[in-house]
């Protein structure tokens, strides 16, 4: 029996998998069954920033899982307190909770906006986001196809479109605690905001004692070319949220909170069994030293805009594109007809792994440790697959 078919059998339907089982991966690359290869350019959906199986993750994962691997958030671990110093140094806020998934790190930063102050329950966030797939998140995300038959919904959220700043100053009230936005929407189609659009926000948040909270679930841990999305605008949050990359591929999720908005916290009002284990915070401590060691946010951002300006070159001459668009390594080709689902695969028939943000985008979401090689076999592939 094939792998498909036992899936089918005994695992719930929730997911449409590609027709692809996957036995191993090393660098940017992972093969099939078959001995197959393919470039992996969509890296778990932005997980694997250091691509597969990357020595210094392997080592310090084996390491930690030899000496402890689980003991409860009721002791002290070492790697713990280890990545949450890095992640306040790097962030310049002041607490982390440590969560095991980016929905799990939305939930902790809802809860503690609300708790903040006992008048001001309201959320804010835009259209088009996506917070994650638990009750609250998924009430945070402003898409309908991720609510529907979900009701009653958590209360408390609204929705105004993105990119847009008077709707947001309409929006708030004497209620309304924070808001919660991507800096770059990345499910919602890859959607970069004006330069002046987060400044904006800040701004308004800040002269209505509104929380801001910034969603880095995707956009983080060095993806756009900054460590955050948000030092491109020189601004910082209130609270902002990371996963994915954190964990060098392991599950792991983070709440970075100044003082102020922590306020509210206090001894048992939100805890996680396995949030902030050794395992996964030796993981995230061994992935932010490779990050510097090997100047990877950098790579980041100049193969980033090398894989755009060859998309440009070589896409949009004479190929249905509306538009090639993100920062660093978080890019969107927007096409003409809403056909992302069907050329995501043919690119996987014709070796190349990538995915879509919503019917009409391809969303690229490679390792920052490809070669630029690896970028013009990509640009290769994505245009012989568009072109068939
Ligand atoms: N927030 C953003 C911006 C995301 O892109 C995602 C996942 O794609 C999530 C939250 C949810 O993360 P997770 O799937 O780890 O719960």
């Amino acid at each position: 029996m094939d792998l498909k078919q036992q899936e089918h059998e005994v695992v719930l339907q929730t997911y449409k998998r590609f027709p692809l089982a996957i036995r191993r991966g090393q660098g940017a690359w992972v093969w099939d069954f078959n001995g197959n290869k393919y470039l992996d350019f969509l890296g778990g959906i932005a997980v694997n920033a250091l691509g597969h199986c990357h020595p210094a993750i392997t080592i310090a994962v084996e390491r930690q899982i030899r000496t402890l691997s689980h003991v409860s958030n009721l002791y002290y671990t070492e790697p713990m307190i280890d990545l949450a110093g890095q992640l306040v140094k790097l962030s310049g806020l002041d607490k982390v909770f440590f969560a095991n998934s980016g929905a799990e790190a939305n939930e902790a930063a809802i809860k503690l906006v609300r708790k903040q102050h006992p008048d001001r329950n309201e959320i804010i966030t835009c259209e088009q986001s996506f917070h994650g797939r638990t009750l609250a998140t998924v009430t945070a995300t402003g898409q309908q196809k991720y609510q529907q038959g979900f009701d009653p919904l958590v209360p408390g959220f609204k929705y105004v479109p993105y990119n847009d700043i008077d709707a947001l100053k309409n929006a708030i009230t004497e209620h309304t605690a924070a808001v919660m936005l991507e800096p770059l929407q990345g499910e919602g189609g890859v959607i970069v905001p004006d330069a002046k659009y987060l400044p904006a926000v800040r701004q308004i948040c800040n002269d209505t004692g509104v929380l801001m909270i910034l969603d880095e679930v995707q956009s983080g841990c060095g993806r756009t070319g900054k460590f955050f999305c948000y030092e491109h605008s020189e601004i910082k949050p209130d609270v902002v949220t990371l996963a994915k990359a954190l964990g060098g591929g392991l599950p792991i999720g983070a709440c970075i909170v100044s003082n102020k908005a922590a306020s509210g916290f206090s001894f048992g009002d939100h805890a996680s069994t396995f949030g902030g284990g050794p395992v996964p915070c030796a993981a995230g401590v061994a992935f932010l030293e490779t990050l510097e060691k090997e100047n990877l946010i950098q790579r980041a951002a100049e193969l980033g805009d090398y894989f755009k300006r060859a998309l440009r070159d070589k896409l949009s001459a004479h190929l249905p594109i509306t538009e090639i668009r993100g920062m660093g390594l978080m890019i969107g080709v927007e096409l003409n007809d809403p056909i992302a689902g069907e050329i995501v695969g043919k690119c996987l028939k014709n070796g190349l792994l990538c995915g879509t943000a919503g019917p009409k985008v391809l969303r690229f979401l490679p390792p920052y440790i490809i070669e630029k090689q690896d970028i013009d076999l990509a640009c290769e592939i994505i245009t012989h697959s568009i072109s068939q």
